[in-house]
């Protein structure tokens, strides 16, 4: 056993991703790039989006490194996000955020993919903010991007 006991299968999927992260790298010319960490664990991320004008996410990439949840979360991530809009980009991160908050209903959810394989994770509290990093910059980027679209902001 190690550290977290998830089933076997889902562990090796995320192992999987730790070891070969989908989309890792800079984006040449992101829309937004977010910078999120988790001094608790020690996790960092950088995520890039490039968004079209229609909203929909045409490319998804990370830097960053720390451990294997947080580092996994983010890949499989990506893998979901390529020709999303934003509206259901959200959508995921919403689905995604019950599932760690332990909704069953949200568990099954296929919309998911690869990314129910962090659904033990909602069983230790301390290791859900690292499932969450990538999903937290997403809303973030979203947030960043809308209020770009919205015209010259105050901030
Ligand atoms: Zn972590």
């Amino acid at each position: 056993m190690t550290e977290i006991a998830l089933s076997s299968l889902y562990q090796q999927l995320i192992l999987e991703h730790y070891r070969k992260p989908r989309n890792k790298g800079r984006l040449p010319a992101p829309t937004v790039v977010v910078h999120m960490n988790n001094p608790v664990c020690g996790d960092d991320i950088q995520l890039h989006l490039a968004v079209d004008a229609e909203q929909r996410v045409t490319a998804a990439t990370f830097l960053g490194h720390g451990c294997s949840i947080s580092q996994a979360s983010v890949s499989m991530m990506t893998v979901r996000l390529k020709g999303k809009t934003l509206d259901e980009a959200l959508a995921l991160a919403e689905r995604f955020t019950e599932m760690m908050h332990g909704s069953r209903e949200a568990a099954r959810d296929r919309t998911l993919g690869e990314l129910r394989a962090l659904q033990g994770v909602s069983k230790f509290p301390v290791r859900i903010k690292c499932a969450l990093l990538g999903f937290d910059a997403l809303q973030e980027a979203a947030r960043r991007v809308r209020r770009q679209a919205d015209g010259p902001a105050g901030d």
